[in-house]
């Protein structure tokens, strides 16, 4: 599947990958990253032994390529190949391993793990207005990653007595038939919920939870508040369910188990950040493969991201 659009010019060639990142994120034409000029004012420099996609600012002086100021700054890895594995991480439902990575492009562990996390980060939701709406249905639950086998069914009381025993809990908003905003959180409490719903919910919406009592004053601000009792084996009432953020929370288990193994827990707000995207950018909402891609290179702007930023935390490595 993936292979035959990998033949394309912008994974293969490295002139083809500057026009085809300069288009998206210049699609007015170059801009200054010093001082922000454009048209006339920024010229291309040409020659043999220039470097590919140089420019110069004739206001500032600058000289700069498409790279500066994005998560590519900083890397020596060739954009065709850093296309490449952005469209793999954007194409792979359940994500692509860093071991597959590394092969893929003959580099080091390190530098496959850099890319991929430099990426992840990169495809953070930016955007600050909360999901839903009047009119609009929010589901919001949350869920256990990790942890024992035999632990992975127990009820969310016991569940949050056991926090402690390498559990992380993921809590999530799923707009029906739209995006997605999810976090790890430390433990499933109303100090907790309330700043996400705050932040991320729409009062306007109707929310539909499972039972949990974490939900019972917060949702009275909502529109509308109902519940499904998961633990009298009550799923689905009409419109009441939640399954839609279940749904999120099968892809995103299966693909940190499948893909990735075990991911420790200074690293899953990143997990969380690539499979967000992916879901809310996902094909049943029209974004195929190539769109998604497109939309994530967009949202690389300004996404400058240091060596510091990621080398940091290497300590806490992926297992
Ligand atoms: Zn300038």
């Amino acid at each position: 599947m993936a292979k035959s659009i990998l033949s394309e010019e912008q994974f293969q060639n490295e002139e083809a990958a500057f026009e085809y990142v300069e288009a998206r994120l210049w699609p007015q034409g170059p801009v200054c990253p010093s001082c922000g000029a454009t048209d006339e004012h920024v010229g291309a420099l040409k020659g043999k032994t220039t470097r590919l996609g140089l420019r110069k600012c004739y206001a500032c002086n600058a000289q700069f390529t498409v790279r500066i100021g994005t998560i590519f700054e900083g890397s020596h890895l060739p954009l065709h190949l850093w296309l490449q594995v952005i469209h793999l991480m954007c194409a792979s439902k359940k994500g692509i391993s860093t071991r597959q990575i590394q092969r893929m492009l003959s580099c080091s562990m390190k530098t496959a793990w850099f890319l991929t996390h430099r990426i992840r980060e990169a495809m953070q939701d930016g955007g600050l207005e909360p999901l839903g709406g009047a009119g609009k249905v929010l589901e919001a639950d949350s869920t256990y990653i990790g942890g024992k086998e035999k632990n992975k069914h127990v009820g969310k009381r016991d569940a949050a007595n056991i926090g402690g025993m390498g559990k992380a809990v993921v809590h999530a908003i799923v707009e029906r038939n739209g995006r997605v905003r999810a976090h790890h959180i430390p433990k499933v409490s109303r100090e907790n919920l309330r700043p996400i719903l705050n932040t991320h919910a729409d009062r306007a919406s109707a929310l539909m939870t499972d039972a949990a009592g974490e939900y019972r004053l917060l949702g009275r601000e909502f529109a509308s508040h109902e519940t499904v009792n998961h633990q009298a084996d009550e799923y689905v009432r009409g419109e009441v369910h939640s399954n839609t953020v279940e749904g999120y929370f099968s892809v995103l288990k299966r693909g940190l188990t499948g893909t990735y193994h075990s991911v420790s827990e200074a690293h899953l707000h990143r997990y969380l950040a690539e499979f967000s995207f992916r879901y809310s950018n996902r094909e049943k909402l029209g974004v195929n493969d190539v769109a998604r891609t497109d939309l994530a290179l967009e949202g690389f702007k300004g996404k400058r991201l240091t060596y510091r930023t990621t080398s940091g935390e290497r300590g806490a490595a992926l297992s």
